[in-house]
């Protein structure tokens, strides 16, 4: 039996030097023993995650961890983020991130996320959009998808379309939905622009006269009465992961984004009670869900968002709090699984610091333990004692080959 590989991506977990931590990033000012432990018994580095220098967003950072190229594979996050909100996304099709948002007559945004309307009520007013069909584009098909609270997908299937469109999303409020342009002057272009612009109107009108958005009117809420287009894509053209290292790999992730680049790597979804995606979700339980799964798959990716959501808040103290939890979760998995036959890599997407409250372009600390690792003399998971390990400065690209050579599932170069 070869030894299994786990990967465990803490989202938004580097940081810079915070103030009142005296100049120490949250990870050098927590205790967490865990973390520590499982550096001390590895060899550790530091990850340029796209190339140095540069701010990865969550899905190119994550083409990247599992071992492509973003620059050569990336192609938009619309496609990614249908499928990892478990929308069945074919070549050809377009798909774009949606958001149910509030605006005025004359369609200026009041609320880009429609007062972060709940999911139950959102999920009212999403089977009103399904099979919307357009006379004038007869062979498209138009699906809708609700993923959770104001977030979906909207998915093009037809012949002749392109994901070389601008954002219906202004981004801001106080701004009109913009109108969908063309980026090129190709006839896929001009008609994905065409289609989009009927179906903002035509969304809008739905939306307006539905029974539950009255309602939130009358009470004074902000009614879901439009939806917004941005991040257009196309599923990235990739061989799978799992066939490029012949394994079976699982994904333990919530973030849709983030389910839909393991998917399309080929990696199986696995559902988490108590997983949430935020910082209050269950860490344990995602752990217990590796664990009982160990021997089904060959490859596990662990993925916890938290941290990077405290980061864009400027919550120091969750931050905090969410390295504690991230360091019982390592605990748990040291106690429960064994290194003689088992790799472990932990690490993080991006750096997101507190101080900037966005993803920078910062390395990532990274730490490899387990069956075959020849430690360093690093003693410390941090941004600053991970520098000084046996790894060296890697890309991002180069991880999973790290990984699959030490569980010995790469193929010699030549003869
Ligand atoms: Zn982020």
């Amino acid at each position: 039996m070869k030894p299994k590989a786990v990967l465990i991506v803490c989202d938004g977990l580097a940081d810079r030097p915070v103030k009142e931590l005296e100049g120490r990033t949250p990870l050098e000012a927590v205790d967490k023993s865990s973390m520590d432990e499982l550096a001390k018994l590895g060899v550790n580095g530091i990850m340029d995650v796209i190339s140095p220098g540069i701010p990865p967003g969550s899905d190119t950072a994550h083409l990247a961890l599992f071992g492509y190229d973003p620059f050569q594979v990336y192609r938009g996050r619309g496609a990614l983020e249908a499928l990892g909100g478990g929308f069945p996304v074919k070549p050809g099709d377009v798909a774009f991130r949606v958001n149910f948002a509030t605006v005025d007559e004359d369609m200026t945004v009041l609320d880009r996320r429609a007062g972060r309307i709940r999911t139950e009520l959102a999920a009212q007013l999403a089977p009103q959009l399904q099979n919307l069909s357009l006379p004038e584009y007869p062979d498209v098909k138009v699906s809708f998808l609700h993923t959770t609270e104001h977030r979906g997908a909207l998915i093009l299937r037809g012949e002749g379309l392109s994901r070389n469109v601008t954002d219906s999303d202004p981004g801001r409020t106080s701004s009109k939905v913009l109108e969908v342009k063309a980026t090129d002057q190709s006839p896929e272009a001009l008609k994905t622009a065409g289609i989009l612009n009927r179906l903002t109107k035509k969304i809008h009108q739905i939306l307006r006269e539905h029974p539950l958005n009255r309602e939130l009117a009358e009470k004074g809420a902000k009614p879901a009465n439009c939806v917004l287009f941005r991040g257009a894509g196309i599923l990235p053209p990739i061989t799978p992961m799992t066939r490029l290292f012949n394994v079976k790999a699982a994904c333990i992730a919530v973030t849709a984004l983030v389910r839909g680049v393991s998917a399309a790597a080929g990696m199986e979804l696995l559902n988490v009670e108590g997983a949430t995606g935020t910082l209050e979700t269950d860490v344990i339980a995602k752990a217990k869900k590796l664990v009982e799964n160990f021997q089904n798959f060959d490859f596990f990716f662990l993925h916890v968002k938290g941290a990077d959501n405290a980061s864009h808040d400027g919550n120091l103290e969750g931050k905090m709090a969410m390295v504690k939890k991230l360091d019982s979760m390592v605990k748990f998995l040291l106690n429960n699984l064994n290194l003689e036959e088992t790799v472990i890599a932990l690490t993080s997407d991006h750096t997101t610091p507190l101080s900037m409250r966005n993803h920078s372009g910062d390395p990532v600390p990274l730490t490899i333990a387990g069956w075959g690792v020849l430690a360093d003399d690093v003693n410390q998971f941090s941004e600053k004692a991970c520098a000084k390990g046996g790894l060296g400065r890697i890309r991002g690209k180069d991880l999973m080959p790290i990984l699959m050579n030490l569980v010995g599932r790469l193929k010699k170069f030549g003869v």
